[in-house]
C-alpha cells in the first residue's frame, strides 16, 4: 500500500495564517510591524531562493523584512560589523544570516555574533543551550516545522522510537533535543520520545533504522534511505535536499519508501515549507521582547 503523502506545504499555509492574525494584533497593538532582517553574502543561486522564499512568507503574513547583501569578497569583519548594526537597529527584530557563507567566514563566529534576543534561527550559543534544558527562547525551525507536522497529522511521538540519520547542529541534534524533552508547544504528546541519533560513523546503521517508529533522514545525500532500512507502517520524514541534474531529491529513495512507509514527507513540499514558517513565528516572538 502506498504512504499517505504529509504534506508540508499544506500545514505550512495553515500555520501561517494562524500567525497572520497573530501580526494583525500585534501591529493593533503595538504601532508596528516585526520586521526579519536576511543577509546574504555572495551569489549562491541556492541562498538566494532561499532567502526570496523566507522575504515572500514574510510579507503573505504581514511581517516586514530586508535584504542586506555583502559581495562575495566580504570579510568577516565586514559581516560581523553589519550584524553589529543590525543588532543596535530598533526596526530590526530577526536577524538571519544565510548558510552558507563563503569559506573564509566562519559561521559561528558570525552566528555569535547576533544578539540572543534577535537569533530567530536559534544558532547562538545561549540559544542551544537553552534549547538544551528545555526553556528555549526560539525554537529551531527545522525541528519545529518537523514536530508541527506530525502532531497535527495526530502521529505520536510519545513514547516512539525516533531515529534520526545526521547530527548536525542545524538539524539532527536539536531535533532530537525537542522531541526527547517533556514538553512542547503542542502538547507532551509532541514530545517525551526515544532517541537515536546516528551519522556516519554508526554501525549496523539499517538495523537501527528499521527499528524505527519514525524515521529521520537529515543526511545531505540523494535517496540514502532506502526501502529495506525502513520498517513497515513508519513514517518517514525527509529533510535532504539535494540538487541534481533530476531537480531537488531527498535523501529518501521516495518511490520505493512509500510501499513501505505508512506516513511520508515528499521533496520538495514536505519539511521545507515548515522550516520558513517556524522562521516567522520566531520573527514575531523576537518582536515581542522588545515591548
Ligand atoms: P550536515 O552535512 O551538517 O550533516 C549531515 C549529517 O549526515 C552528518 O551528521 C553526517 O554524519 C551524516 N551522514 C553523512 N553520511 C552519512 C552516512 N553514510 N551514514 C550515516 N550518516 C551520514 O547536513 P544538515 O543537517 O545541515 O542537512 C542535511 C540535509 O538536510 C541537507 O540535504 C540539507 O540541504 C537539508 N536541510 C533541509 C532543510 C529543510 O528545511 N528542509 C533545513 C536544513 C537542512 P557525520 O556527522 O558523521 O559527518
Amino acid at each position: 500500500m502506498a504512504a499517505q503523502i504529509l504534506d508540508g506545504k499544506s500545514i505550512a499555509a495553515k500555520i501561517q495564517e494562524e500567525i497572520s492574525e497573530e501580526v494583525v494584533d500585534f501591529i493593533e497593538n503595538n504601532s508596528f510591524a516585526p520586521c526579519l532582517a536576511a543577509v546574504l553574502v555572495g551569489e549562491d543561486p541556492g541562498s538566494e531562493v532561499y532567502v526570496r522564499n523566507k522575504q515572500r512568507a514574510c510579507e503573505r503574513v504581514g511581517i516586514t523584512s530586508q535584504l542586506h547583501r555583502l559581495e562575495a569578497d566580504a570579510s568577516e569583519d565586514d559581516v560581523l560589523s553589519l550584524v553589529s548594526k543590525l543588532n543596535k537597529s530598533s526596526e530590526v527584530h530577526g536577524i538571519l544570516v544565510q548558510l552558507p557563507l563563503p569559506a573564509e567566514i566562519t559561521s559561528t563566529r558570525v552566528h555569535d555574533a547576533i544578539h540572543p534576543f534577535k537569533d530567530v534561527d536559534a544558532f547562538h550559543p545561549e540559544n542551544v543551550g537553552r534549547i538544551a534544558q528545555d526553556r528555549a527562547r526560539f525554537l529551531p525551525c527545522t525541528p519545529h516545522g518537523i514536530q508541527q507536522l506530525l502532531d497535527r497529522y495526530e502521529i505520536p511521538i510519545a513514547g516512539k522510537h525516533v531515529v534520526i540519520v545526521g547530527r548536525s547542529d542545524i538539524v539532527g541534534k536539536p531535533l532530537a533535543a525537542l522531541l526527547v524533552a517533556r514538553e512542547s508547544t503542542r502538547g507532551p504528546q509532541a514530545a517525551n520520545a526515544t532517541v537515536t541519533i546516528c551519522h556516519s560513523r554508526t554501525e549496523n546503521l539499517a538495523k537501527i533504522t528499521q527499528s524505527a517508529d519514525i524515521l529521520v533522514a537529515a543526511i545531505g545525500q540523494p535517496q540514502f534511505i532506502t526501502a529495506d532500512m525502513v520498517r513497515p507502517g513508519a513514517t518517514v520524514v525527509d529533510v535532504g535536499i539535494n540538487r541534481t541534474a533530476d531537480g531537488l531529491v531527498g535523501d529518501v529513495d521516495f518511490e520505493a519508501v512509500s510501499e513501505v512507509a505508512d506516513f511520508l514527507t515528499p521533496v520538495p513540499g514536505g519539511v521545507g515549507p515548515l522550516t520558513v514558517t517556524m522562521l516567522l513565528h520566531n520573527t514575531l516572538q523576537a518582536a515581542a521582547y522588545v515591548i
